[in-house]
């Protein structure tokens, strides 16, 4: 089964299923939480099982097709730059919506819904939130939407009022990820920015934003340590010692100077400059900053 795959959230899971299985799916989810919480490899697995005619089986065609992207019957929308500058603020902008609602107008192509999934859907900008409410007001027939949230209030609260939410806790496993900057400013240091970047070419926003929030927050433990705060106050306190270590090669110039270059890395990923060349900047300049 499809959500076979999906880890850490069953409270979503299960909600999801009890829908499926009562065939009372809902017109319109908000999956809410954290980036990196499984949102939308949750919404493509419910698309799997709301396409497919055993409910997600994994095996047959229409799974299939959905897992390559390549289903008729499900669409993604995801922000994209302006069409005149690629480097320009990405969002959702009317002209998507517009083409969202001549889709959901059509029948299905292949199964009994059409499914669309809104990534980012905060990033409907101008007059967009106000026509997508106008298609969650009067749904179209065996159309299920689908928009993928940080946080309730992203979108006006008009249109959440005519989603079910359905809630993604914070990966288990973010403590870890958090304290990943130390570990990778050794081997940085050890083979270079590239060493480290050659084995994994791509990298998406996510991950990139994932990584600088790691070094800001290896700055604010640099800044504590300095300071002599207890241990227990550290977002890597099982690597104290070695934050110590690290501190004593810092000025706190440094380290105010590099969380300004993690600021600027943020919102460099907010505009989508290519993820995997910020987050080589800003790991460089960590690098040399204490080397
Ligand atoms: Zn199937």
């Amino acid at each position: 089964m499809v959500f076979d795959a999906i880890r850490d959230q069953p409270r979503a899971v299960e909600l999801l299923r009890r829908a499926l299985a009562s065939d009372r799916v809902a017109h319109a989810y908000a999956f809410v939480g954290p980036a990196g919480a499984g949102r939308t490899t949750t919404a493509l697995a419910f698309a799997a099982a709301l396409l497919c005619e055993s409910r997600g089986c994994g095996d047959c065609r229409a799974c299939a097709l959905v897992a390559t992207g390549q289903h008729p019957d499900l669409h993604v929308i995801a922000p994209t730059p302006p069409e005149t500058n690629p480097k320009g603020a990405r969002a959702i902008r009317i002209a998507a919506i517009r083409e969202l609602e001549r889709q959901a107008a059509l029948r299905p192509v292949l199964g009994g819904r059409k499914v669309f999934i809104l990534d980012d859907a905060e990033r409907m900008t101008g007059e967009s939130p106000q026509a997508f409410l106008k298609t969650l007001e009067e749904p179209p027939a065996r159309t299920v939407l689908v928009l993928i949230l940080p946080r309730t209030r992203a979108v006006p609260a008009t249109v959440l009022s005519r989603c079910q939410i359905v809630r993604f806790e914070p990966r288990r496993d973010a403590a870890a990820e958090r304290g990943r900057a130390l570990p990778l400013l050794g081997e940085v240091r050890a083979g270079g920015v590239d060493a480290l970047f050659h084995r994994s070419d791509r990298m998406d926003r996510e991950d990139a934003e994932a990584l600088v929030d790691a070094c800001w927050l290896l700055c604010r433990d640099l800044l504590l340590a300095k300071a002599g705060a207890p241990v227990d106050l550290l977002i890597d306190a099982d690597r104290a010692d070695e934050v110590a270590r690290e501190a004593e090669r810092w000025s706190v110039d440094d380290i105010l100077e590099t969380i300004g270059t993690c600021r600027d890395a943020r919102a460099a990923l907010a505009i989508n400059v290519m993820p995997r060349l910020t987050v080589e900047i800003v790991l460089s300049r960590l690098a040399l900053r204490a080397a």
